[in-house]
């Protein structure tokens, strides 16, 4: 993992992220977990023979590595495989996730990324910054503190053609105000965040005027005062604080300021694009729903649906002298000092 936090610092010292690496270095320093199975995870990597690298990325399944050479054993050891699927050597990883699906429902709805600087917030072990190369971008950063997911990612770049993805074992909050991306996405993270309008603002802050971002997350049906706060867990998970309907989505976009606000694509998450495989084995959406009635999940809330927005940051940030307006109308407050004054006596 190491390696590719190193990869990163080198590869990009000619870029805009060049001034963000020192706060990059710090946040690493401080923020980056620990995990158990970290040396043994590093021993199973240096296992990997690179001197074969190949990579395909503009298909639905993201493929590296020699098509004859077997890497099934270093595989099985990062269990559970979440996001793809993955073609690594000649072993098809079979995801939980259908990511090709979502990425096929984002990429006809979004600014072309040719070209482009894209930042991934949340990126799981990266199948869909493989895809946003694919699709022409420049450069593509993914963010992700799952320390599994980055030696995932890690053992794809170990085979892969040389290439300009790379991702840093961060969280969002974390991260320097960027103000550069073309392109920031944020997908499948807002309803984990307990405080969704600062995550909104924190993708403000990362996108370059003018830039877009793209925002996928759970949704349900109802208009902008609808907000669901689940009393516990939703679809059996600990960590869902907000699923607001689109309205109220598209309002908290332009609350935390962006413009030209969209919902571009809602879906019912089927129980074929998220399922328990040989590859990971844990229970999945199957086991989230009520198994009498599949439009519920087993806590009777609705079944998960997700949508996708898009919005762009204004090419002028707003200019912090509207947002002072109302000082001008804190006269009442100096009319009303003579009260603080009675108070006391
Ligand atoms: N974006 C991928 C993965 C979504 S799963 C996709 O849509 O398929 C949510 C991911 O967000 C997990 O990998 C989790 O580790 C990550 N995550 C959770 N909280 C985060 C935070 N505060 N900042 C960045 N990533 C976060």
């Amino acid at each position: 993992m190491r390696a590719e936090i190193d990869r990163f610092m080198t590869e990009t010292v000619d870029t805009f992220l060049a001034p963000f690496h020192d706060p990059l270095r710090a946040a690493l320093s401080t923020e980056t977990r620990l995990h158990g199975r970290a040396e043994e995870w590093d021993a199973a990597l240096a296992t990997i023979q690179s001197n074969t690298r190949a990579s395909q990325f503009d298909s639905d399944t993201v493929s590296v590595g020699d098509p004859n050479a077997d890497f099934e054993e270093v595989l099985s050891m990062f269990l559970p495989w979440r996001k793809g699927p993955l073609k690594v050597g000649k072993t098809l990883i079979d995801t939980e996730w259908r990511s090709d699906w979502k990425w096929q429902r984002i990429s006809s709805n979004i600014e072309p990324l040719k070209g482009k600087q894209v930042l991934d917030i949340g990126c799981g072990n990266g199948y869909h910054l493989f895809r946003m190369l694919g699709a022409g971008a420049d450069l593509a950063l993914g963010i992700d503190p799952t320390i599994l997911f980055n030696y995932q990612f890690n053992l794809l770049q170990k085979l892969s053609h040389p290439n300009r993805a790379y991702l840093l074992p961060l969280r969002s909050e974390h991260l320097p105000q960027f103000g550069g991306f073309d392109t920031v996405f944020s997908l499948g993270v807002l309803y984990h965040r307990r405080s969704p309008i600062d995550h909104l603002k924190e993708l403000l802050s990362f996108t370059k005027p003018g830039g877009e971002l793209v925002l996928e997350t759970l949704v349900v049906e109802g208009d902008r005062n609808t907000l669901l706060i689940p009393q516990d867990r939703y679809a059996k998970m600990a960590n869902v604080w907000f699923i607001p309907s689109t309205s109220m989505l598209e309002l908290m976009l332009r609350r935390a300021g962006f413009i030209d606000v969209k919902t571009v694509d809602v879906n019912v998450t089927s129980l074929e694009e998220q399922r328990a495989t040989r590859w990971m084995q844990f229970q999945s959406l199957a086991d989230y729903l009520d198994p009498t009635d599949k439009t519920k999940t087993v806590e009777g809330y609705p079944a998960p649906t997700r949508a996708i927005l898009v919005a762009r940051k204004p090419e002028v940030a707003r200019k912090p002298e509207v947002a002072r307006k109302p000082e001008v109308a804190r006269k009442p407050e100096v009319a009303r000092k003579p009260e603080v004054a009675r108070n006391r006596k």
